[in-house]
């Protein structure tokens, strides 16, 4: 037997078909670039958040670094993080020549512990950048408050958390601004790289549409008239066909990206996103098997399973164990055929990367612990009942 972490092959055999036949409708197309199935996947995204404004891009790491950028955020300011997440949170910040400045986690969320996040405020702190780690939703409403006080943005990092809810609101809605990734492997993957910027404000929205793509064109003239306080006239023949040929796309007004979502990915994603509903649904119902099954557990075999707030919709990107013998467990679980992921090996403040900033072991505490502890056991849509028991049977014979 063998299981996998993650098994997207399950998923091309439920809708592999249905997807070949969007890529080749794009193929015959030959609208590779900003055409009709990345307009409307921008649009059934933002309806699927109920925001206004859903403005696609390269991948997650692009929509961070958009949308510091599109906030102004850049040299000589601060943006507050957590230390246990990807390395692309923090470096986003570090990319737009900010500081990522680490506040601890909670031990039971896995989350930005919001206690201490005003003791790491200082005058240059410009933005909180709190990230939803494995589905699981940070204490919203008291960032928004901490936010409010002391007047500063706050950029959600829903890269995980697609579908997630926090009291009935879904993730990415309720900061200033909010980045997912359709990395593969995300609740909401696609067959390559791919992401999204959420935002409300008009204004931003504009930014973040100019600055992805060369900040050329109508939307990069209404960027640079905001950001400079003009009113410049903007002149849009309305009979051009601005998706075929775009005669202002050579007019370049802000220093920008090439970060596009191309057709094909967006043309998958469009499919895909009918089902997210109906998978998250498996993933949490997955999750309660195992937290059923496992829980009588927890104190023989010294693991603790995942902790969701009652007012929280957690959506398992991520199943995460925490284990006081983790590699003794892994190596037990992969023995009997059970694939698993460390997820993560080594906190921002300690990555090589950062060396600069001048953290060091024993700094955050939690996050330290908690990466030496945690592992995801398999978490995906199309897992069966009885490999969930399997993987359950042999957790349950191991011996510490
Ligand atoms: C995946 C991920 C990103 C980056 O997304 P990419 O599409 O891989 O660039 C950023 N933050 C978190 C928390 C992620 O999980």
């Amino acid at each position: 037997m063998n299981i996998p972490l993650i098994d997207l092959k399950a998923q091309n055999k439920a809708i592999g078909s249905e997807l070949m036949n969007q890529i080749e409708n794009v193929m015959s197309s030959t609208q590779f670039i900003m055409g009709p199935e990345v307009k409307a996947f921008e649009m059934n995204f933002s309806k699927y958040l109920g925001v206004k404004h859903a403005i696609s891009c390269g991948n997650g790491t692009d929509a961070l670094v958009i949308a510091l950028e599109a906030l102004g955020i850049g040299e000589g300011d601060e943006v507050i993080t957590t230390p246990y997440t990807f390395f692309a949170t923090g470096e986003s910040i570090a990319y737009v020549g900010a500081t990522p400045v680490f506040v601890d986690v909670e031990a039971d969320s896995f989350n930005i512990d919001v206690t201490k996040i005003e003791a790491a405020i200082t005058p240059r702190t410009k933005a909180i950048m709190p990230v939803h780690l494995f589905g699981n939703a940070c204490d919203m409403d008291e960032i928004m408050q901490i936010a409010d006080r002391n007047n500063l943005y706050v950029i959600e990092d829903a890269c995980q958390a697609i579908g997630g809810e926090y009291k009935g609101r879904k993730l990415g809605t309720i900061g200033h601004i909010a980045c997912f990734s359709f990395f593969p492997t995300k609740n909401l993957g696609a067959a390559g790289d791919g992401g999204m910027i959420i935002a409300n404000d008009d204004q931003i929205a504009i930014i973040c549409k100019a600055i992805k793509a060369h900040g050329s064109g109508e939307n990069g003239q209404k960027a640079s008239n905001f950001l400079n306080g003009m009113t410049e006239e903007i002149i849009i023949d309305q009979n051009e066909d601005n998706t075929v040929y775009n005669p202002f796309k050579y007019y370049n007004y802000l220093i920008g990206h090439n970060s596009r979502l191309d057709e094909i990915q967006a043309a998958i994603l469009n499919v895909k996103l009918k089902y997210l509903d109906e998978w998250n649904t498996a993933r949490i119902d997955h999750a309660e098997v195992y937290t059923q099954t496992l829980h009588p557990f927890e104190q023989s075999l010294k693991f603790t399973l995942p902790k969701v707030a009652s007012h929280v919709k957690h959506v398992y990107h991520m199943y995460i164990l925490r284990a006081e013998n983790k590699s003794a467990l892994i190596q037990h679980l992969k023995d009997n055929g059970v694939s698993t992921g460390v997820y993560y090996p080594v906190p921002l403040h300690l990555q090589k990367a950062f060396l600069q900033l001048g953290y060091k072991k024993g700094d955050f505490p939690v996050a330290e612990y908690l990466s030496e502890r945690t592992f995801a056991i398999p978490m995906y849509a199309e897992l069966t009942h009885s490999q969930q028991m399997s993987i359950c049977e042999i957790i349950k014979r191991f011996r510490l």
